[in-house]
């Protein structure tokens, strides 16, 4: 058993190597279009920060897109929502 162990980390081990040396030098690649010749690209636009909310069961921070809405707050999973209600009565 130890040895199939030691033969899977030589093989992933060598899968990864074989991986990086596929991959195309940076090196050998064209050199890149001049300030002038380059298109103008606008900077990539950000996506709006979203509002957080912390779970009302856990304390867990999440974005409200995310979260559960329900009763005395913001849920991280429907098993605290659950949970948090059941102690509500
Ligand atoms: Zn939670």
């Amino acid at each position: 058993m130890k040895l199939l162990f030691w033969v899977l980390v030589l093989a992933l081990f060598f899968f990864v190597l074989g991986f990086k040396r596929g991959r195309p030098d940076r090196s050998t690649a064209p050199p890149a279009p001049s300030p002038s010749q380059r298109p103008v690209a606008a900077p990539a636009a950000e996506p709006p920060p979203e509002d957080m909310v912390s779970c009302a069961e856990c304390g867990t921070h999440l974005p409200i897109s995310e979260s559960l809405p329900g009763r005395g707050g913001h849920f991280c999973c429907a098993d605290h929502r659950v949970r948090f209600e059941a102690r509500l009565g």
